[in-house]
């Protein structure tokens, strides 16, 4: 047995002298480096006492460096988690304590804080990675041979913990194993046809699945490089991009970077793909970057625990407001939430998964697991949607942001749609608050265009026509923007938390 992951990479890996890596300071980081440098940190972690298995717990700031501890982690059996740069030192003590790494690495500013989470839950050492690298890691590596030899995996051996992103309730570590990794990689590489020529702009954080795995796995399964941004700023993304082929980006990004005087047809000639997800991409959006670019996005579906799932075709047509067609070899159904029964094309429902993307279950959470697979193996993502006719999906909202007023479901992404193409409004959240008579108030939370002062009165009458009475919003609330994670997604719990109030104290 060899090392899945790594041997699927070696596999593809083109000749040592190529570009992996290139930084917006124009150092060049070649194939060969990759096979050194991860080399390196392989060693430097055995020397701290990680055994095959261990969970190497990491939050550290984007670099290359940081790109090659996480593959250094995959060639030595170590199990990767990566934790959000945001986190704060109270969070991560859930997550160390739930996760029992071996070897904790964090910023060096972190360190003395994190000594004590580390000593309270036995974590053998904890090493330092400031953003260009540096730190007491990189002093222990230096020293190290260049040569590894890669510990053997499975396909079903686990490769990394990714805590999902947790809008709601308390984060569960998503157990994704080699063959996970490897097979979504695989079939993004085919559908989305990377190729060695391809270079990956990436200004995505690599602590969630999408900078991390959707990324960086589809540029190395493909032998591709990446011009590598600690972060998104679009000035740099906008002077990067003449030089790249493809961009994978969150909502955000795509709308920041429509407000940038150099977006146009010249500067994104080189593009060939533009990729969103993570979050619903509006499709106003969509329409409004082609009108600037001639590129249509191409809109994509997926999750920390199933990797992707769906995707507008590469040559077929890409339909705003849907995610495509599931991938080859998922298989998705929409049933209904209460009697599991298969629902007709068009009635929406709960989304179902299954396939090689889909992980194996949460970490030390038997009972979570249980609850949220199928008998027949079917993951129950919590994602409401629809299929079309030609096998189109929609997404309309996660299960939990259903909103029943008066015995009747309301699905917010409805009546946002039907808010968010009014004149005057950037976007809207609808959410349901407490209220006496209808248990929960639909209320729309909009974000007006700046100096415009929308009329509450006007948007009801506007939707009046087109919403069923309990759909229609009871109340509208304006604000200057819409609470948001890292990802781009909405934060509705946070929402529903300032307006608690609304209905029932007045
Ligand atoms: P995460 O685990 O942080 O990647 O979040 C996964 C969730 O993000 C999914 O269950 C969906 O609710 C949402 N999501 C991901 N991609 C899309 C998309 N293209 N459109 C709408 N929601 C999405």
């Amino acid at each position: 047995m060899d090392n899945h992951f790594f041997a699927a990479l070696r596999a593809r890996m083109p000749e040592g002298g190529r570009r992996f890596i290139e930084t917006p300071d124009g150092a060049v980081i070649t194939y060969d480096d990759l096979l050194a440098g991860t080399a390196r940190y392989a060693r430097a972690l055995q020397t701290l006492g990680a055994m095959p298995g261990d969970r190497i717990a990491i939050q550290i700031e984007k670099s290359a460096d940081a790109v090659f501890l996480m593959l250094a982690c995959i060639r030595a059996g170590f199990v990767i988690l990566p934790l959000n740069t945001a986190y704060t030192v109270h969070e991560l003590d859930y997550f160390v304590g739930d996760a029992e790494p071996a070897i904790l690495v964090c910023d060096p500013s972190r360190e003395s804080e994190l000594k004590g989470i580390a000593a309270r839950y036995g974590v053998k050492a904890v090493v330092t990675m400031d953003p260009t690298g540096a730190g007491t890691l990189r002093q222990m590596a230096a020293g190290q041979a260049t040569d590894f030899g890669d510990v053997a995996r499975g396909g079903d051996d686990l490769a990394a913990i990714l805590y999902t992103s947790g809008t709601t309730g308390r984060s569960k570590g998503a157990m994704l194993s080699h063959d996970n990794l490897v097979s979504n990689a695989l079939t993004l590489v085919d559908y989305w046809r990377f190729t060695g020529e391809d270079v990956l702009l990436h200004a995505l954080p690599i602590y969630h699945t999408h900078g991390l795995f959707v990324a960086i796995n589809t540029v190395l399964m493909a032998g591709a490089s990446m011009l590598l941004l600690p972060k998104f700023v679009p000035n740099d993304v906008m002077r990067l991009m003449p030089r790249a082929t493809v961009m994978m980006g969150v909502p955000t990004f795509y709308t920041r970077l429509l407000g940038h005087p150099d977006l146009g047809r010249m500067t994104t000639a080189g593009i060939r793909l533009f990729v969103s997800g993570s979050a619903p991409l509006l499709a106003e959006t969509h329409q409004e970057w082609f009108a600037r670019t001639g590129h249509a996005i191409l809109e994509r579906y997926g999750m920390t625990e199933t990797n992707m799932n769906t995707s507008n075709p590469y040559d077929g047509e890409r339909i705003a407001g849907t995610v495509g067609l599931p991938l080859p070899g998922v298989s998705l159904r929409v049933v209904d939430a209460e009697t599991g029964a298969l629902l007709p094309k068009d009635t929406i429902g709960m989304i179902e998964v299954k396939g090689p993307n889909v992980f194996s279950g949460y970490w030390r959470m038997p009972e979570k697991t249980a609850a949220e697979f199928k008998a027949d193996g079917f993951f129950i993502t919590g994602d409401l949607g629809t299929v079309d006719e030609r096998g189109y999906v929609r997404i309309l909202g996660r299960g939990k942001d259903l909103i029943i007023s008066g015995g009747f479901n309301v699905y917010p992404k409805e009546v946002e749609e039907l808010i968010d193409a009014i004149d005057g409004v950037v976007e809207s959240a609808v959410i349901g608050l407490p209220h006496r008579d209808f248990g929960e108030g639909v209320t729309a939370v909009i974000v007006p265009v700046t100096g415009k002062c929308p009329d509450e009165a006007a948007i009801l009458t506007l939707i009046e026509t087109r919403l069923a009475k309990f759909k229609q919003p009871k109340r509208i609330v304006f604000v200057d923007e819409l609470p948001r994670n890292a990802m781009g997604k909405v934060q509705k719990n946070a929402l529903r938390d300032r307006f608690r109030g609304f209905y029932t104290e007045r």
